[in-house]
C-alpha cells in the first residue's frame, strides 16, 4: 500500500549545500516528490513539530538548531515510503549509520544529523499535514 512521509533536509544540510544531493537521492530511491517547500521554521512552529521531546534534555537546542537556518521540506510518496525513507536516511546518530545512507554521507554530528523522517504511520499524517494542506500535494 502506498504512503506518504514527511522529510526534512534539516539547517545542517541546507548551509552545507547538500539540498540538491538529497533530492536526487529521494528520487534514486524512487521515493515520489508530491510536495516541496523550503521554509524558515520560527521558534514556535520548531517546539510544535518537536513536541514529543519536550522533555528529553536535547529539546531546546534541537529548536535552537532547528531554526538556526532554512530547511527543505518534503512529502515523499511510495510503496512502504515511511520505512524507506528512514533506511535511506540511516541511523540517527551519523557514527552509526550505515554507509551510503544520507546521515552518513551528509550529517555534521547526532544533532545536526541532515534529514528528518516520520517514523510511523500515525505520525507521518500529523507531519504532512504539519506543513502541506493536501491542495498543495500533487497527485
Ligand atoms: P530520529 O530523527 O532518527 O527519528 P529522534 O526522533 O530520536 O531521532 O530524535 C529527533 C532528533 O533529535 C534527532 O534527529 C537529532 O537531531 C536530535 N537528537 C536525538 N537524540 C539526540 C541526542 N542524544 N543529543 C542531541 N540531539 C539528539
Ligand atoms: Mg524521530
Amino acid at each position: 500500500m502506498s504512503e506518504i512521509t514527511l522529510s526534512i533536509i534539516k539547517p545542517d544540510a541546507v548551509r552545507n549545500g547538500y539540498t540538491g544531493k538529497i533530492l536526487a537521492q529521494i528520487q534514486a530511491a524512487d521515493l515520489k516528490i508530491v510536495g516541496l517547500r523550503m521554509l524558515q521554521l520560527s521558534r514556535k512552529e520548531a517546539e510544535g513539530f518537536y513536541a514529543v521531546h519536550k522533555e528529553r534534555p536535547f529539546y531546546q537546542e534541537l529548536v535552537e538548531f532547528m531554526i538556526s537556518g532554512p530547511v527543505v521540506v518534503s512529502a515523499l510518496e511510495g510503496e512502504k515510503a515511511i520505512e524507506r525513507y528512514r533506511k535511506l536516511m540511516g541511523a540517527t546518530d551519523p557514527a552509526k549509520a550505515d554507509e551510503g545512507t544520507l546521515r552518513k554521507l551528509f550529517a555534521e554530528s547526532l544533532q545536526n544529523n541532515a534529514v528528518h523522517g516520520s517514523d510511523a504511520p500515525e505520525t507521518s499524517r500529523v507531519e504532512v499535514a504539519y506543513f502541506f494542506s493536501s491542495v498543495d500535494l500533487v497527485s
